[in-house]
């Protein structure tokens, strides 16, 4: 077979689509508000003529101003490409023994490919019927732990109590905690990773800043764990965000007024989003995210809805996936678009 035997193949992550039309996108919980005015105004005021140079590496103005805020010193944060470059990082760097890396069978499903992609052995634990977690699954030895707090696409959150008990019985393993959606309405492990060394906390501006465009990501953990991050990083790529990035992430991060706004709306339409679906027979799992997992009406398929709405140009997430092909994911829009997201159910239900 020649070159072919030499070459790395993975079965890729699909994210979710990107229409170019415009559509109602409900698909991949993006923010349906823009960032703040003041990140606009950062754009606006750059000195673009500074492109000609290389970004910071250390990504200081960012590092220092997430560690301000968050209360931390800036040598416990790390920050990245998007959460999920902070993740892959993670990966790469702190699960490169033998043992399983163990996450829930059904959560981001990023994790696997990572796995895959960096030769790193997983085994995946299944969440119980109510998609919770079960903390004595992660007891045994492992290589590491992977938990998506609240999870996704489940939307689940469980409790810092749990989250703690995990830590304690990893002492020999690096556990992460992927804190995408907690702004929702979750608890943070943040306050942890002074009382544990192997604890991080990853989080993302993707979200509830509303920079999925930018692609900014960080994470929190004692010092040790994030110079072994740092080198890891400086040993594969040492620019990884822009000049501009670094500069629109640090306006995000100091517009506390915004940030508390537009999450504050956003869990609101999710509370109103909540009734609708329960009136037209939906039913759905318990979410502190900026989306609903939720099950259509008996005898109604979830991917049958999924393509009528696409028809009706309304994009949501559908995973043909075993345990979760019954049920979609559908991000938190404005409360103009869920209306309009509402009647189009009522129509496909044949009960406006
Ligand atoms: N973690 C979870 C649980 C997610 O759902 C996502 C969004 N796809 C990410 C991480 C990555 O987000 P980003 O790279 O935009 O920070």
């Amino acid at each position: 077979m020649g070159f072919e035997d030499n070459i790395r193949k993975v079965i890729p992550y699909v994210p979710g689509e990107q229409p170019k039309d415009k559509v109602i996108k409900l698909n991949t919980n993006e923010s349906p508000y823009p960032p703040s005015p003041k990140v606009l105004e950062t754009m606006r005021n750059l000195d673009w003529e500074r492109l000609r140079l290389y970004p910071d590496p250390l990504m200081s103005d960012l590092t220092e101003s997430l560690a301000a805020h968050y209360k931390v010193k800036p040598s416990e944060v790390f920050a990245g490409v998007g959460s999920d470059d902070v993740l892959s990082m993670c990966f790469l760097t702190f699960f490169a023994g033998d043992k399983p890396v163990f996450f829930p069978d059904i959560t981001y499903s990023f994790y696997d490919v990572w796995a895959d992609v960096y030769r790193i052995p997983y085994e995946t634990k299944k969440l119980d019927r109510d998609f919770m977690i079960k903390a004595v699954d992660y007891y045994p030895e492992n290589g590491g732990v992977v938990i998506a707090n609240p999870n996704a696409p489940t939307g689940i959150a469980v409790g810092l109590d749990l989250i703690e008990d995990i830590i304690v019985h990893n002492k020999d393993s690096v556990v992460i905690v992927d804190e995408a959606y907690v702004d929702f309405g979750a608890e943070s492990a943040l306050p942890l990773i002074n009382k544990y060394d192997n604890l991080v906390v990853v989080r993302t501006m993707s979200k509830s800043r509303a920079m999925a465009g930018m692609r900014i990501g960080y994470c929190f953990g004692n010092e040790r764990l994030i110079k072994y991050l740092n080198d890891v990083k400086y040993s594969v790529n040492s620019y990884t965000l822009n000049y501009p990035s670094i500069a629109a992430g640090k306006a995000a991060i100091e517009d506390e007024g915004y940030f508390r706004d537009i999450v504050g709306k956003i869990m609101a339409t999710r509370e109103r989003a909540a009734k609708e679906f329960e009136r037209l027979g939906f039913s759905y799992y318990p979410s502190d995210t900026n989306f609903l997992f939720v099950r259509p009406p008996e005898g109604y398929a979830a991917s049958d809805v999924f393509s009528q709405l696409k028809e009706r140009g309304i994009y949501v997430r559908y995973f043909r996936k075993e345990r979760i092909s019954g049920c979609l994911r559908i991000t938190m829009g404005t409360d103009e678009e869920m209306d309009e997201l509402m009647s189009a159910l009522g129509e496909i239900l044949g009960n406006p």
